[in-house]
Order: C-alpha cells, then sequence, then structure tokens
C-alpha cells in the first residue's frame, strides 16, 4: 500500500477501504507518513468527506492506536457525556455528581479551553490542588471509589488524534464532519463506556454556528455510537447567549457550587437535568428519560449531588474550604461594572464576543501554550428577553490586567443588542435525537 495512491483515491472521491484507513493511522501514529502526506490526505476528505463506513472504521483505527480503558471489573453502566463546548458550559463539573449520586459510573475524560470556549479541566483546576493527570489505574480506583474521576487526556490514548488534530489545526481542516466525529468518538470509546451522551450546541458561541450543520454533526455521532454498539442520545442545545452567569474558571466553580446548592439559574440547570436525566436512564438507573430528569432534579433538592461533588473533590486532592467557603477565594484585582446604555428588552447577548472577552481578560487561551487566570472573567447579569432600565449593571469584568479594562467593556457593550419590543428567548434544547439502542 502507498499513501500517494490513498491521496489520489480520495482526491478523486473514490471511498477507502477498512485496510487503507487502518494503514494511513497506524503508519502515521508511528512516524512512518511525513505530515506533507496526512496534509493532502485531510484536505481531500475536507473536500469529498467519508462515507458512514468509512467514518466508523477511521474512528476504530484512531481508537485503536493506543490504549483502549477497560472497565468490564467495575460493576454497573458506565456512562459519559461530550459537549461540543460553548461560552459558560459549566455542565460537566454539575453533572458528573448527580448521575453519580443517582448510583451511575461516570468516567470522564475532559479538554481545556482554546480560543473562545472554556474547559472543564482548567475551570476544575481553579480549585487549589485538584489533580486531573492521573493514570488509567487510578483513575478507575477513584470511580469505583466515588463514581466519577474527571481526567485530563493521558498520552497513551488514541496518540493518534493528539497527531491529527495538531495537523488540522494549521492546516484549515478541523471543520470536517467525519473528522470532527472521528476525533470525538474514538477520545469517548477509548474510555470504556457503556453509553454516551452527546450535547451539541449550535449559534455563534459554539465550535458550529450554524443548525443544520450542527444537526448533521449530532446525526453522525449518533451513528457512530451505533456504529460502536453504545447506547447514544444527542441534545442540540442553543449557544447564542452564554449559559447562566458566570464566564470563567473560578467563576464558573462557584457558579456550580451554587446550582448544585440551589438548583439554579433555570437555564444551566434545564440543559443539566436534560443530559444527567439521559445518562441515568442509559445508566439504567430509571425507566425513562422523563424519569431520569426527575431522578437527577432530586440529586439536588436532597443534597446528594452536592454531597457527591465534595467527594469528588476530595478524592481529586481539591482544597475544600473553597468549596464549603466559595467567598473566600481571592479575587482578581480589577473588578468594573459594565450599566445599560439604554432602557428596553435585551434581544441577544453574543456568546462569542463574551467568549472572546474572557480571554483578553486572561480566563482563556489563544494559543495552547497560554497561561491562564483562574481568577478571571464576566459575571452576565442579564438574559435574552429580561427587560432593563438604563444604567442597570449588565456585566462585571473580573480581571489582573488593568490595560484591558475599557476595551473589554467596549466589546460586551456591543456584545447587547436591545430592542422596545417584548423579547421571548427560544428553547434552550432545540432538538432531541438517539441511536434506538435504548
Ligand atoms: N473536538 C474534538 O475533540 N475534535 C474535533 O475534531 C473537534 C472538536
Amino acid at each position: 500500500m502507498h499513501i500517494y495512491k490513498l491521496i489520489e483515491k480520495k482526491r478523486d472521491g473514490f471511498c477507502l477501504a477498512e485496510d487503507e484507513i487502518n494503514f494511513v493511522i497506524e503508519q502515521y501514529t508511528a512516524g512512518n507518513i511525513p505530515d506533507y502526506q496526512i496534509s493532502a490526505l485531510l484536505m481531500a476528505i475536507y473536500f469529498n468527506g467519508l462515507s458512514d463506513e468509512e467514518t466508523g472504521w477511521l474512528t476504530r483505527a484512531m481508537l485503536y492506536s493506543g490504549e483502549v480503558i477497560d472497565l468490564s471489573d467495575l460493576p454497573g453502566i458506565k456512562v459519559d457525556k461530550h459537549s461540543t463546548g460553548g461560552v459558560g458550559d459549566k455542565v460537566s463539573i454539575i453533572l458528573a455528581p448527580i448521575v453519580a449520586a443517582a448510583g451511575v459510573l461516570v468516567p470522564m475524560i475532559s479538554g481545556r479551553g482554546l480560543g473562545h470556549t472554556g474547559g472543564t479541566l482548567d475551570k476544575l483546576q481553579s480549585i487549589p490542588g485538584f489533580k486531573v493527570d492521573y493514570d488509567v489505574k487510578t483513575f478507575k480506583e477513584k470511580i469505583s471509589r466515588v463514581g466519577a474521576c474527571l481526567i485530563g487526556q493521558t498520552d497513551t490514548l488514541v496518540p493518534a488524534d493528539k497527531k491529527l488534530y495538531a495537523l488540522r489545526d494549521v492546516t484549515a481542516t478541523v471543520p470536517s464532519i467525519p473528522l470532527i466525529v472521528a476525533s470525538i468518538m474514538s477520545k469517548k470509546m477509548a474510555e470504556g463506556i457503556n453509553g454516551l451522551v452527546l450535547d451539541v450546541k449550535t449559534g455563534n458561541g459554539a465550535f458550529i454556528a450554524d443548525r443544520k450543520k450542527s444537526e448533521q454533526l449530532a446525526e453522525y455521532l449518533l451513528m457512530t455510537g451505533k456504529q460502536f454498539d453504545k447506547p447514544t442520545i444527542a441534545f442540540m442545545t442553543r449557544m447564542d447567549e452564554p449559559l447562566g452567569h458566570h464566564v470563567g474558571n473560578w467563576l464558573e466553580i462557584d457558579e456550580c457550587i451554587r446550582a448544585l446548592q440551589t438548583g439554579e439559574p433555570s437555564d444551566l440547570m434545564d440543559v443539566t437535568h436534560h443530559l444527567s436525566g439521559a445518562m441515568i436512564y442509559i445508566g439504567k438507573k430509571a425507566s425513562s428519560l422523563e424519569d431520569g430528569i426527575e431522578r437527577s432534579k432530586q440529586m439536588i433538592s436532597s443534597g446528594k449531588a452536592m454531597q457527591k461533588f465534595r467527594e469528588i473533590v476530595r478524592e481529586q486532592n481539591g482544597d475544600l474550604s473553597f468549596i464549603d467557603k466559595p467567598q473566600s477565594y481571592p479575587t482578581a484585582r480589577y473588578k468594573h461594572t459594565v450599566l445599560a446604555p439604554e432602557e428596553g428588552y435585551i434581544r441577544a447577548i453574543d456568546a462569542l464576543t463574551v467568549g472572546q472577552t474572557s480571554v483578553i481578560l486572561g480566563a482563556g487561551r489563544q494559543k495552547s501554550e497560554d497561561a491562564i487566570d483562574p481568577k478571571a472573567g464576566i459575571i452576565v447579569h442579564v438574559k435574552t428577553g429580561e427587560t432593563v432600565q438604563k444604567e442597570q449593571p449588565l456585566f462585571t469584568i473580573l480581571t489582573n490586567r488593568e490595560n484591558i479594562v475599557k476595551e473589554a467593556e467596549r466589546n460586551l457593550l456591543d456584545a447587547v443588542s436591545f430592542t422596545e419590543l417584548e423579547q421571548v428567548a427560544e428553547p434552550l434544547i432545540i432538538k432531541q435525537m438517539d441511536n434506538g439502542i435504548i
């Protein structure tokens, strides 16, 4: 087999065979095919796509490029959730303790923030001492002890994705649906899960803004879940305004603590309960999705989810004093409130601009090697559809970078639009889909 011939085949619109895809992934991971040839193949895939079968084969080849975690010796059903990411998306941190408290095991391998979207690991690591770099053996022990463990990608899991993603990033081939699907699903399947719940976000703060394309991504992800015989439920959710009120690493942990204690704010908890309810249902601790949502709400109202969150933080070496007294967390040096320039209904709050502004305040990364400031971020005081009076607080900016405050204020004022007409926000859950094997 020769890579040149395979590039040519894909370039000309033909399908690759399973052994050809295996060859590409094995040889590329082993360092035997140069980046320039894989770049050409990726671009051919970008333009010509992959068939359903090719996407499944690619996912499988990537999955077996490294270690696959075996959780079969842990009793019970293991379910994870994947979100395509958004602004203020802290759902994993609330959902993992809810689902674990309901008796379903949650092996969660998460990512870091890049660009305008935050990452679960950065948020968790704003809790002093919180560790996310456990090896597979310790990961399993922790899941077995407390029911959930949240770690980062290890070097041994799906090495093909690490190399391919870095190359896609610099060759403008990230936005290819089959490549995204293979990247996401190979990593999820490597966790040793029995089922998966997906939050496919759509809107200008999402990884894919266009609704039709997001739906196509959800369908492909579900189909791949089916090829691996994993019950999979997907929700398409709206990401055109920040989720909840806090954007920024510690600020989001602070909001998660409040959410676990009170079940508020409603937008954040609406998305959380749908996703955790689906996980509880797939984990066979509920008789239906609706029952799962009900069980999820009970985990909050009974205090069991909050108790489980404390257990997870303690198990992963986090300092519980800040969980018990979030107000004792040190605050950023500069705090500035942005006031409404006029009265009216909030027509929209542009999630992308809010996310990008949080990055310049220090809460995110422009490049993967950038450091992040756990204290920086934005409190969003209003939601689409609410009325505001002139000079009512719209945002609070928190940063250690004094020179950026004015620019952040200008950006945030640009992010909000007003209308005199009453405005009703669209439901956050746009569509629910599954792959028929539940
Ligand atoms: N997230 C991933 O893990 N992979 C992609 O290709 C895109 C988003």
